[in-house]
């Protein structure tokens, strides 16, 4: 571990010193920056310094956001973009040409989705799809290909995979292996320190964690961040913003208390949930339940029996709004498998399958007793 912290807390918490010891670094609002002497601009353009010259491509108030998610991820280094499709499509485009594969999971997120079969497939990419326990159990399927594109647990089934299996099938098959890390965060999982070689986050969902900013990171050898930074972060430009930077700074310092009470929330619905006669499973991997997670975040899914009118139940609520994404401070529902598997064209939970009763919940930072009982008494009136 490259680490000099020893908790994630400490990390996060740990004040930085700006300009007359403030606690924050400043938000270096400038696209351009000059310099002092003619050497020092002579040394820049000949790759002798790394000063900041543009803001597309390097920006202090970004580095300092890069340089914390490095450290939490256990990686060498990080590179900040405007979205968390930004970041996906910028690593998956540095590492993939026309006439390789890709090995994905089985219900990836939508938008990834769509990048692989509209956008790179029609340039020459192959992708296959297969479900977690073809990754755990079948190594052959990554024979030739040219990374393994995972998610644990998946988007909105949340099916959690044995990460250390699958690097160590990938590393025998000299496979590169990329993981989206949204949904654990590195508070509950550490992929690197598991043999996957690059992160990535929606930064949207819990590192910004106050539903205001749309941001994305990705996290790796120093070598693979090198590559990005050279080839699609300045060419298609995604960059990370200052600002954006700096409120997702300001996210990660609270970042290990709100898991806390997010997971205090899940354990407390996965519990209840479970002893409900109409519910037929709950989706909602927990610590330990594969090697290497250490905890349950507040998103999960619910499969209803047919005497749940969905409908009734959203309209019921009144702690929970009705939204996609999901990791804020706000609880939200999202009525899974009506909407996304059935009604939004061309998207991965339609190819792949979700029941039509399946619900998600992003259980927020209400009191998750005050949640529970909203949600009792919405589904108490919801019989179809
Ligand atoms: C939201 C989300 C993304 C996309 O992130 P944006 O910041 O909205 O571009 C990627 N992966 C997962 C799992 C997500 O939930």
């Amino acid at each position: 571990m490259s680490n000099d912290f020893t908790t994630l807390e400490t990390l996060f918490a740990a004040a930085h010193t700006g300009p007359g010891g403030s606690v924050t670094p400043p938000i270096v609002q400038t696209s351009l920056f000059t310099f002092g002497s003619y050497a020092e601009f002579e040394n820049r353009m000949a790759g002798l310094s790394d000063d900041p010259l543009y803001t597309r491509v390097q920006n202090p108030t970004v580095s300092a956001f890069e340089d914390m998610m490095a450290k939490a991820e256990g990686g060498e280094a990080a590179v900040g973009f405007a979205s968390g499709m930004g970041a996906i499509s910028a690593t998956v485009l540095a590492f993939v040409k026309p006439g390789d594969r890709i090995a994905c999971v089985e219900h990836v997120y939508p938008d990834a989705y769509r990048l692989f079969e509209r956008m790179l497939r029609p340039f020459g990419v192959d992708i296959t799809y297969h479900p977690v326990a073809e990754f755990e159990d079948n190594p052959d399927l990554l024979r030739g290909a040219a990374l393994a594109y995972l998610e644990s647990p998946t988007s909105v089934m949340l099916q959690a995979m044995n990460l250390p299996k699958v690097a160590s099938h990938a590393r025998k098959a000299g496979v590169l292996t990329m993981i989206d890390n949204s949904w654990a965060t590195p508070v509950f999982q550490r992929p690197i320190e598991l043999g996957i070689d690059i992160v990535v986050h929606s930064a949207s969902k819990y590192i910004g964690g106050h539903s205001d900013t749309v941001a994305g990171v990705v996290i790796a050898s120093k070598a693979n961040i090198g590559h990005i930074r050279d080839l699609t972060l300045p060419l298609l430009g995604a960059k990370l913003a200052p600002f954006e930077a700096f409120l997702l700074l300001r996210g990660l310092r609270t970042l290990p208390i709100r898991m806390r009470q997010h997971q205090a929330a899940a354990n407390l619905f996965v519990d209840r949930l479970s002893a409900l006669p109409q519910v037929r499973r709950v989706n909602s991997p927990g610590a330990n339940s594969v090697p290497g997670l250490g905890g349950r975040s507040g998103l999960l899914s619910i499969e209803f029996d047919e005497t749940v009118d969905i409908r009734k139940l959203a309209e019921g609520l009144s702690l929970f709004r009705l939204g996609v994404s999901w990791g804020g401070f706000e609880s939200l529902i999202l009525p899974a498998g009506i909407s996304l598997a059935q009604s939004m064209p061309f998207n991965s939970m339609q190819r792949f399958g979700v029941p039509r009763t399946l619900v998600r919940l992003s259980l927020g930072l209400e009191n998750e007793q005050d949640l529970w009982a909203d949600f009792q008494t919405a589904l108490e009136k919801s019989a179809a």
